[in-house]
């Protein structure tokens, strides 16, 4: 099922609410909100705002215990350049990057594709790309219990770049890292698997 669909199924009200308020927002900045391309804005506005902040209602460690593995492997698993989109908590405007994740398997394995959903449901909140990244971390770390997880996330941020400072080409770059990954050999390998990747 489409994740729109799913939205539309469940949330009516709230997407007439959230519409309703975004047509307030729409006068207020001068706009007629009744002009041709713009009668039906209040109501995409909504659906994408939704659509964007679908995280709350998800559960990342249900969907990570729905796919554990026993398994004895235990070398380093990477995931490497995720893509990453949210939303800043203090502007509510786009934030998005990579994000690079690793971990060493303590008796149980995940499904690879769990990784980037994880990351989509903390993703799709209002975040600071430090929360993020630790949720993420704290999430696997919990959930896997694995020997080691670490997490480095890049991202630009539509908030720097569009208004304010204007630093188009800057990016922000978080990490942690729980276990084996706070041994610096073990975190210095990570880093250098993952590195043609940094900025
Ligand atoms: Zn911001």
């Amino acid at each position: 099922m489409a994740p729109y669909q799913s939205l539309e199924e469940y949330n009516i009200d709230i997407t007439n609410d959230v519409k309703e308020r975004y047509e307030r927002i729409i006068d207020e900045i001068g706009e007629d909100v009744s002009r041709e391309g713009l009668v039906k804005t209040p109501e995409r506005a909504a659906k994408a705002m939704l659509f964007l902040t679908q995280g709350y209602k998800q559960n990342a460690v249900e969907i990570l215990k729905g796919a554990m593995f026993k398994e004895s492997y235990d070398e380093m698993v990477i995931i490497k350049d995720i893509e990453l989109y949210s939303l800043c908590e203090h502007h509510m405007l786009p934030f998005f990057g990579k994000a690079h994740i690793a971990y060493i398997p303590n008796g149980y394995i995940v499904g690879l594709s769990k990784i980037p959903r994880i990351v989509d449901v903390f993703a799709r909140r209002l975040q600071v790309q430090e929360r993020l990244t630790h949720d993420i971390l704290e999430c696997l770390n919990n959930t896997l219990k694995p020997q080691g997880v670490a997490v480095v996330i890049e991202a630009s941020h539509m908030c720097m770049m569009m208004r304010g400072v204007q630093k188009q080409n800057s990016v922000t770059t978080t990490s942690g890292f729980r276990g084996q990954f706070e041994k610096i050999e073990t975190r210095n390998e990570f880093l250098k698997l993952i590195s043609s990747n940094l900025s």
